[in-house]
């Protein structure tokens, strides 16, 4: 059995003090109990910063780790995607696995518990078949030309955690998208408003429009006329959905996919992508104003630094740490569906501690120096 207690810990999504954590040989929380002077406790090991349950990474491509650094920053969405096709092919398998194994091991110290992880082949599942970290894998359609989802229905079959998922709503044709739009076994996560091409695709317009005309590519779809307008019309209001970046969303959106599903959808805001990609950021603002449920992802190492939550927190900006807090740990649990046994610190679940040093307690808010490290 273990005790423990830091500065602060984030319980009931507020951040408490005096709180002292026990748990057992297995890692399952046994006691929270608070205490005014943790001085007084035996045998208490204390950790200066925030002690928070582990954190869920609600959006990464593990498998594209091998491209850490291969691709400049600032392409923009169009220049990315072009960029992802040119080096995908300079590397082998053994680096591939190479740097999925190093990734899953620096998400694992940083704290993360688990993770939604979007895939388009098998090769790195072993990887996360034998991490600590507990992945749920999709694997993901793509391609306006794509036809069945036998094949990816076949991979995911094979595995425990794992799905299929359609990529975006300007990537996949009508019937395809619908079809594995209605039901799964784990959540459904649609890449969403990352780009303004998105919406523009849907009056016949913009860089994502002039590319398909150009290569003789039609689109079935348009007809829904926005992106989310498809998501509200396609995915069952029982569903459980995750919005992945949504750079692009509006008020409207918000409000209309909010009130289409039974339990609202997470939108998975990944900024340090976007700010690597196009330098844009996610209207965090309007999402908060408008009661989006918001989690945190990192993307892929194809478009971040690091596979941080930490640095992705800063990055959204002057918010409440509690409330960060939580979308980088419960609303992420709840997203994926297994907020029962992680994603808080209570008793009965088993979700994994690290702590967050160098914050600053004047100010309640992440420095440039505030990391992350597992503590259990
Ligand atoms: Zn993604």
């Amino acid at each position: 059995m273990r005790r423990i207690a830091s500065h602060y810990a984030l319980i009931n999504g507020e951040l408490e003090r005096g709180i002292v954590v026990e748990v057992d040989d297995k890692g399952s929380i046994t006691r929270v109990s608070h205490h005014d002077n943790i001085d007084n406790i035996a045998s208490v090991e204390f950790y200066p910063g925030i002690l928070i349950p582990g954190m869920i990474n609600a959006h990464s491509h593990l498998e594209l780790a091998y491209l850490r650094g291969a691709i400049a920053e600032g392409t923009g969405f169009a220049g990315f995607a072009r960029e992802i096709g040119r080096v995908r092919g300079n590397f082998t398998t053994e680096e591939r696995l190479h740097a999925a194994s190093v990734a899953d091991s620096e998400m694992w110290h940083e704290g993360v518990e688990a993770v939604m992880d979007i895939a388009n082949d098998e090769m790195i599942m072993p990887i996360k078949e034998h991490s600590k970290i507990e992945y749920h894998t999709l694997f993901e359609l793509f391609g306006l030309n794509a036809k069945s989802a036998a094949n990816h229905r076949a991979m995911a079959e094979k595995y425990q955690r794992a799905d299929i998922t359609a990529h975006s709503t300007y990537s996949l044709q009508d019937d395809l998208f619908s079809d594995i739009a209605r039901l799964g076994k784990e959540t459904l996560s649609v890449h969403l408003l990352e780009s303004e091409d998105e919406t523009a695709l849907y009056n016949k317009k913009g860089a994502l429009w002039e590319w398909y005309t150009r290569m003789g590519w039609e689109c079935d779809f348009l007809g829904y006329g926005s992106p989310a307008k498809r998501i509200a019309e396609s995915v069952p209001v029982e569903r459980r959905t995750m919005l992945v970046h949504g750079c692009q969303a509006t008020a409207e959106d918000v409000k209309l996919l909010n009130s289409h599903f039974s339990t609202p959808p997470t939108w998975v805001l990944c900024p340090e992508s976007n700010r690597y990609i196009s330098g844009i950021k996610p209207p965090v603002a309007m999402f908060r104003e408008m009661g989006a449920q918001i989690a945190i992802g990192t993307d892929s190492l194809a478009s971040a630094r690091h596979l941080s939550m930490v640095e992705n927190m800063r990055l959204l900006g002057d918010i409440p740490l509690a409330e960060l807090l939580t979308y980088a740990t419960l609303n992420g649990a709840k997203a994926i569906g297994i907020a029962d046994r992680k994603g808080s610190i209570e008793v009965g679940k088993r979700p994994g501690l690290a702590v967050i040093s160098g914050v600053d307690f004047q100010t309640m808010r992440l420095t440039p120096e505030s990391e992350s490290r597992r503590i259990l």
